[in-house]
């Protein structure tokens, strides 16, 4: 297939992440598979990105991780200066059939301001679009820029103006699920883990606070705003309070961690996550918000471990009840499922991984994606 394609991964970290990063880990499973598809792919990220590929841009040397704690005006400001950097590349070139878009409302906007003149645009869309409508209700003049969804609940809680310029959802996938070299042999241990940024809607203060009650082991692990490492944020001292994050940490998940049943252990990367996640009993989320694409959910399941979680967001679609998981309304019903969750089999939660969540199938979905847009947006 003669198909260039502009991948927009933005410029909060360098691709593969160096360990969290939910929008990075999707374009650097999603690329390998696209080329291996044909696809000729163009990266805009920063410098330090080594995911091979036909071509890079960029407009930062590193990832710009560390500005997210800035007031959210700067944080649009490095946003934009990327963004400007990628329209600028495009006013110069002709060569891109397609601009394939990860960067939240301002590269939406952005992508959307360019008219006619630009290559048509697919927009994925990675958060919970419900609370703040007035960030993606404007796409006038967005003719050539089409959405998708990463869950059809995420789609379904977004604003009109998406929905009316939506091609489907496709779920998230991972590598893990299909890459035997990567699958750790690990026994089961003990523990349950909370993997994700330390955040109110990941729920960490309720996985807490239930471990405590009920009594199981908990391992939290996840950045706490732009501190990866608990020596880090302890460094940092108070004014790393001026992040919402580290302020929800200190006051409401730091009280039940004790070092030893309820750790924190900061970011986890590599072979160190992947034995954490497969170690556990259950990947637990006690989510408070709409989970829109989940990948920490599809990446448990490839390591055969049974997720526990609150029926929101995208968790019904990525989990069955009784065979991979257990789900609940009732949040304080978490703790009795920890417990219950051993009974189920690591395997089937493996099998189902890699029969739904492949990286190839989520690759040959997106290629019918863009010539979905094409199609849409052709010129007459
Ligand atoms: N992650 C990681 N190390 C951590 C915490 C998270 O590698 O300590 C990864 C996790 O494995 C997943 C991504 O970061 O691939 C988070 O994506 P997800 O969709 O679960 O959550 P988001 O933060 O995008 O809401």
């Amino acid at each position: 297939m003669s198909l260039t394609v502009l991948m927009n991964a933005g410029p909060w970290l360098s691709v593969p992440p160096p360990g969290y990063g939910g929008i990075e880990n999707v374009v650097a499973t999603l690329v390998p598979e696209l080329r291996r598809l044909g696809v000729r792919v163009v990266l805009a990220s920063v410098e330090s990105s080594a995911l091979p590929v036909d071509e890079k841009i960029w407009v930062f040397p590193d990832g710009q991780f560390h500005a997210l704690q800035r007031p959210y005006n700067q944080v649009c400001g490095v946003s934009q200066a990327h963004l400007n950097g990628v329209v600028r590349a495009l006013h110069t070139r002709d060569d891109i059939d397609l601009v394939h878009d990860h960067v939240e409302a301002v590269g939406l906007a952005t992508m959307a301001a360019m008219g006619s003149d630009a290559p048509p645009v697919l927009h994925t869309l990675h958060w919970d679009l419900a609370k703040h409508p007035e960030l993606y209700g404007n796409l006038d003049g967005g003719d050539r820029v089409r959405v998708n969804g990463v869950s059809a609940a995420q789609l379904a809680r977004a604003p009109r103006a998406l929905r009316e310029h939506s091609v489907g959802h496709v779920h998230l996938s991972t590598p893990l699920a299909v890459d035997a070299d990567r699958r750790p042999t690990v026994e089961k241990g003990d523990h349950t883990v909370i993997l994700g940024r330390i955040n109110p809607g990941k729920g960490q203060d309720l996985g807490a606070r239930l471990a405590r009650q009920v009594g199981f082991s908990l391992v939290l692990a996840g950045p706490v705003g732009p501190y990866h490492r608990p020596a880090d944020l302890a460094a940092a001292g108070d004014e790393a309070r001026q992040n919402p994050d580290v302020r929800f940490f200190h006051d409401h998940v730091a009280p039940f961690v004790d070092g030893d049943r309820i750790r924190w252990v900061g970011t986890v990367a590599g072979r160190e996550r992947d034995d954490l996640l497969a170690g556990a009993r259950a990947a637990l989320f006690p989510l408070r918000w709409e989970e829109p694409g989940g990948t920490a959910v599809v990446e448990a399941l490839s390591l055969g471990t049974p997720v526990v979680a609150v029926a929101r967001g995208c968790l019904p679609e990525l989990v069955e009840p009784g065979r991979t998981g257990l789900l609940t309304t009732d949040e304080e019903e978490l703790g009795d499922l920890v417990l219950a969750a051993g009974l189920l089999d690591p395997d089937e939660c493996r099998r189902e991984a890699a029969a739904r969540f492949t990286p190839a199938s989520m690759a040959e979905r997106y290629v019918s994606l863009y010539e979905r847009v094409r199609q849409l947006t052709a010129r007459p």
